[in-house]
């Protein structure tokens, strides 16, 4: 399906045709005809099927139908800084030949970035994309006025409420008007979204895409080692295959951290991306990643949502990710749009059941490729033998 069937506007065509999308995703197909129909609507989607454009492309329309005006017209909620400025760009792609304007509003750490979402927030863009604790911040000073809102998009509804911005949404929708159309997307739906969906949205449409199933392009891989063996194997990996612009995944801030500094050390082109990095010092290292001045970027788990890189040829879990959904989050980042990627896992001894229950939840079994003679013995994949119990001791 091609965008000239939606009935957008001629500016608008201009810019997705900018962007250099042809035809629509599965995703923006089914989404687009009913938010422009006026339905509220719940979105199952994984990032990477195009669903920011699914949710932007009818609400800019919508804006354009609306007139020019200084109000906020709709406001996107998003559970990171990285996936506000993500959106806040796609926005600008696509607004681009366009009145309708926009702005992120994730706090940064310096006065100037408050005061210019205040003036953007008061001034009236059109749309904000915010982080929930920031938008917050700003309902606190007192001049926010959302009585022209008429759209609110909750994205990545499911990471927000794993990380517990329940109660902020709840209290930044308090400030809404009640006569508003919701769209709420979210890769996984747990019990909690449905309440949220329940207190937020008004007889929502839904629309299932290919949920909790990685993209068919990406090529999984696993490789069960000891832990001693992983940076051995990692760097035989990142060497021998001579890859542009490879993701290396790890659980925790401080295990990145320590990753990195090994890699460094073993004079290999690597930053680290986690929490504890200044707003400024995270741009830049993406950036270089985007340019593909940085080769190797090491990154947790709540940066995996907001990383929108064309061309990763290869994701590495350095270890297995806490369950399915993050797994699909992980290995999402390669095989973005058309192209295609490998994913590989590293799966310690104590990692191979849960591995086994990510496997199951996927429906698939992923190769377990033979690791090198030269890096030893390796552990044999058993994942029931080397299910613990919380005591430590096999089960039975
Ligand atoms: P998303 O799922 O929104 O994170 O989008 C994934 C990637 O696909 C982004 O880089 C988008 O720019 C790109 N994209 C979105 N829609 C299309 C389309 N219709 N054709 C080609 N690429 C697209």
């Amino acid at each position: 399906m091609t965008f000239n069937e939606f009935g957008f506007e001629p500016g608008l065509l201009e810019g997705i045709m900018a962007m250099g999308y042809e035809t629509a995703t599965p995703i923006q197909e089914k989404a687009i005809p009913v938010i422009l129909k006026g339905r509220d609507l719940i979105g199952s989607a994984q990032t990477g099927t195009g669903k920011t454009a699914a949710f932007l492309l009818p609400l800019i329309q919508e804006i354009i139908n609306y007139g020019p005006g200084h109000q906020v017209k709709a406001l996107i909620i998003v559970p990171t800084r990285e996936l506000a400025i993500q959106i806040d760009q796609h926005m600008e792609g696509l607004s681009y030949f366009t009145h309708v304007s926009s702005i992120a509003v994730y706090g940064g750490t310096d006065g100037s970035s408050f005061m210019r979402e205040k003036q953007s927030l008061t001034d009236g863009a059109d749309i904000i994309v915010c982080t929930p604790g920031r938008m917050i911040a700003h309902i606190n000073m007192g001049y926010v006025n959302f009585s022209g809102i008429r759209f609110l998009v909750l994205d990545e509804a499911d990471r927000m409420l794993d990380m517990g911005f329940f109660d902020d949404i709840m209290k930044i929708i308090s400030y809404l008007p009640a006569n508003r159309q919701n769209l709420l997307f979210a890769a996984t739906m747990p019990s909690e979204i449905r309440t949220l969906a329940r207190k937020a949205l008004k007889d929502p449409e839904e629309i299932t895409l290919a949920i909790s199933k990685p993209v068919e392009k990406i090529l999984q891989l696993a490789y069960s080692v000891y832990d001693s063996q992983k940076i051995p194997l990692l760097k035989f990996l990142l060497q021998s295959m001579k890859l542009k612009s490879i993701l290396v995944f790890c659980s925790t801030k401080s295990s990145t951290k320590q990753l990195s500094r090994e890699l460094k050390n073993l004079g290999l082109p690597v930053e680290a991306i986690h929490s504890d990095l200044d707003q400024d010092t995270r741009e830049k290292v993406l950036n270089d990643f985007k340019n593909k001045k940085l080769n190797i970027l090491v990154a947790t788990d709540i940066l995996s949502r907001g990383i929108d890189v064309e061309n990763i040829d290869m994701v590495i879990n350095y270890d297995v990710p806490h369950d399915g959904e993050d797994y699909i989050h992980r290995i999402g980042r390669t095989a973005r749009a058309e192209a295609s990627g490998v994913a590989v896992t590293f799966i310690n001894p104590k990692e191979q059941y849960k591995f086994q229950v990510i496997e199951n939840l996927l429906d698939k079994v992923v190769h377990k490729a033979t690791v090198p003679v030269q890096f030893g013995e390796s552990p044999v994949y058993d994942p029931k033998k080397n299910r613990k119990r919380t005591d430590g001791r096999p089960r039975k």
